[in-house]
């Protein structure tokens, strides 16, 4: 068996990784995608000590790192279940099974969605996720960013220097996003902001040709031709498959303690999955070699 077993390739679970194995223990990566959320990420100017990195090249270093370890990368692997008993035995979606003394969940989070009809019908036929990726799709074309928060007003900056019109549409009567995100927003002459504004659908023949909406305050119905949509309303932890077996928060977000263990003895969470109030990089990292350095002081007690 594993001494230690990280679930996810993100920065969380890179760290945790090392971590372990530098405590010269058995240590494993289990992951579906290696490199996580990061992987997405175009321009990386907050990972102190670095002052300018691309997603891809972070990922790339953080391989590399990984492979200078003893650690056991399965990438491409899903996990579906996880058990305890003696050991813990986790299964993976093609039918392995591991074992292990302890478990690291660094699974991450993904885009949430907004639920109305048209979204699903029209995922990569005009409605996206990610600016930096599908950006450059919608050049000279008009979109709207449902979303107001960091991400989204972060996504409607971004998106005004290559799209034609940008609109926001926020829910609430504010936008929730920094003053200073606000500001470099309000000084762009391409972007409407539209406040208390429900998306209600996502209209469309093959791709995408408007949105709808409620004026909350008014009750009334609008619609706007445009080409692209971005939802940005934030993350949804990837918990589910864990089946309720570990205590999470009313978001699905894992409950850890300072030692990054969560309810069940043995069983550590990192990263984005956990009920931390911050994603980011830099935190992801030094939360899994938190939750690490916890797994290795329950392995000497236990
Ligand atoms: P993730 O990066 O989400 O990694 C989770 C890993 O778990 C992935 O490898 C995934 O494949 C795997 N996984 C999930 N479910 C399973 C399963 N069932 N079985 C096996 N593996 C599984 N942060 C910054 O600090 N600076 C930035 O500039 C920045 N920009 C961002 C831009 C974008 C577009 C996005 C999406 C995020 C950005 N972030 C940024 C946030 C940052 O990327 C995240 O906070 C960070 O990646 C979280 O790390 P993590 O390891 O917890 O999770």
């Amino acid at each position: 068996p594993y001494d230690v077993l990280v679930i996810g390739g993100g920065p969380a679970g890179a760290s945790a990784a090392i971590y372990a194995a530098r405590k010269g223990i058995r240590t494993g990566i289990v992951t579906e995608r290696f490199g996580g959320q990061v992987l997405d990420t175009l321009s990386i100017e907050n990972f102190i000590s670095v002052k300018h990195t691309e997603g891809p090249k972070l990922v790339a270093s953080l391989e590399e790192h990984v492979k200078e370890y003893d650690i056991d990368v399965m990438n491409l692997q899903r996990s579906s279940s996880l058990k305890k008993k003696d050991l813990f035995e986790l299964t993976l979606e093609n039918g392995a099974v591991l074992n292990s003394k302890t478990i690291i969940l660094a699974t991450g989070a993904r885009w949430r969605n907004v639920g109305v009809p048209g979204e699903q019908e029209f995922k990569n036929k005009g409605v996206a996720y990610c600016p930096h990726c599908d950006g450059p799709l919608f050049e000279g074309k008009d979109v709207a960013v449902i979303g107001g928060g960091n991400s989204g007003i972060e996504a409607a900056i971004d998106l005004a220097g290559v799209v034609r019109h940008v609109t926001v549409l926020e829910y609430n009567q504010e936008l929730k996003a920094d003053d200073v995100l606000q500001k470099r927003l309000n000084s762009l002459a391409n972007v409407t902001v539209l406040t208390n504004a429900q998306t209600t659908e996502i209209t469309g023949t093959d791709n995408v040709n408007g949105i709808t909406y409620k004026e909350r305050h008014t009750g009334m119905e609008k619609h706007i031709d445009l080409q692209g949509v971005f939802v940005q309303i934030g993350l949804v932890p990837n918990t589910e498959w864990l089946d309720g077996k570990v205590e999470c928060n009313h978001i699905g977000e894992v409950i850890v303690d300072k030692h990054g263990a969560t309810n069940v003895p043995g069983l550590f969470a990192a990263g984005d999955c956990t009920d931390g109030p911050y994603n980011q990089i830099i935190i992801s990292m030094g939360s899994g070699a938190n939750a690490s350095l916890g797994a290795f002081d329950y392995l000497i007690r236990n």
